[in-house]
């Protein structure tokens, strides 16, 4: 009996290895289009370099030795699931399974808006970090320096907060200008006890903060805002948005809004051998539905694991529980500098 991870983030390995601790039998392959799992969480922190690249990576190859299951290292190009077959590279290889775990993640999306992926940078990806950071290291000191960060979600609080340790650091002056299209910072959370001294502890320390301020184009060296203002920028980092990633459209899977949906057990409806855990589920219950974290997707791993084990013993499956949902969030904001902020509601 062969199981089948597609995508080794925080839910797919959490899923492998619950599999392992339950069984010693199953054969476990995982596959994965990058050879290193990436710590997105403190990619943020890259900037300031209070951790180092290598510091938030780790060897796939290594990890599933450990576990003895089989690793993968190529892109998932397409599924047949009457065949139960996985499609990877120029799909000329197929990977046979009998259950399907999807932990694919999301990506960056930049809402379509003009000249916003072309000229922004990132730190969604350890990649996108580390060019982001060699890109700050490239500006003049000795002139001011205009940095916008786009989004003043998790992300964007972190960023700001990294970039002043960053330039103190540097001994150069910025202007640091994080932009928010809704009325607060950390909109998600939708609580002013949570918001308010992330906004006091960035003002305070020289970050400015835009809110109800929306970007309408990017331009080569300033961003146009709706209503008409302009921002001369250096650098622009883009923390704004996740969309579901792009395999699921070619996938004829039910999904709400781009997302695969999954029932309570954490199946995609309709099809009993395949599971969808972690950003690339959407999961709702009368709990809330789960939000897109590490503790949504580590939890959902577990479960899934541990329901394909029941079953195989033709066990009733386990429904899943959320605990970090979009109408209960909780989280541990790093705002550099050695704060940071624990929000549980
Ligand atoms: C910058 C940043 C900061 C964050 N900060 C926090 C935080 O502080 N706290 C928190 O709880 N959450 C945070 N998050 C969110 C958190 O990282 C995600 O919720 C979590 O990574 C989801 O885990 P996952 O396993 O679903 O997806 P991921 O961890 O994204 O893993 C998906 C994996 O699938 C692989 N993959 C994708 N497509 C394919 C394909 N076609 N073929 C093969 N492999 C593929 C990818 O290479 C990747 O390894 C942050 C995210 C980012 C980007």
């Amino acid at each position: 009996m062969k199981v089948l991870i597609v995508g080794c983030g925080f839910a797919g390995l959490e899923a492998a290895k619950e599999l392992r601790k339950r069984s010693r039998e199953l054969e476990i392959a995982m596959i994965d289009r990058r050879t290193r799992f990436e710590y997105l969480a403190a990619l943020p922190e890259i900037l300031s370099a209070k951790v180092s690249p290598a510091e938030l990576s780790a060897d796939l190859n290594k990890f599933a030795a450990k576990i003895n299951a089989e690793f993968i290292n190529a892109e998932v190009v397409a599924i047949d699931f009457t065949a139960k077959i996985v499609k990877i590279g120029t799909a000329e290889r197929e990977i046979p399974y009998d259950y399907l775990v999807l932990s694919v993640g999301a990506e960056q999306t930049f809402f379509g808006i003009p000249g916003a992926e072309e000229h922004s940078y990132s730190v969604n990806t350890l990649d996108g970090a580390r060019s982001t950071k060699e890109t700050l290291d490239t500006l003049d000191p000795t002139k001011k320096i205009n940095v916008a960060v786009i989004g003043a979600g998790l992300t964007g609080v972190e960023v700001a907060g990294e970039l002043v340790v960053y330039f103190e650091a540097k001994g150069a002056s910025a202007r640091i200008c994080l932009v928010e299209m809704m009325p607060q910072v950390l909109p998600a959370f939708a609580r002013e006890n949570l918001a308010n001294p992330v906004r006091k502890n960035l003002t305070g320390r020289g970050v400015e903060i835009l809110t109800e301020t929306a970007v309408q184009e990017v331009g080569d060296d300033a961003i146009l805002f709706a209503g008409g203002a302009k921002f001369q920028y250096d650098i622009i980092i883009w923390t704004a948005g996740i969309k579901p990633n792009t395999l699921l459209q070619i996938l004829d899977l039910p999904k709400e809004k781009g997302w695969l949906k999954v029932d309570s057990d954490l199946r995609v409806p309709g099809h009993e051998a395949i599971f969808a855990i972690g950003d690339t589920a959407y999961f709702e219950s009368d709990k809330g539905r789960s939000g897109q974290n590490v503790e949504e997707a580590e939890g959902q791993g577990k479960v899934a694991a541990e329901n394909i084990i029941r079953a195989l013993k033709g066990e009733r499956l386990k429904s899943y529980r959320p605990k970090n949902t979009i109408q209960n969030p909780r989280a541990l904001i790093s705002l550099g500098a050695d704060k940071a902020v624990i929000f549980f509601a």
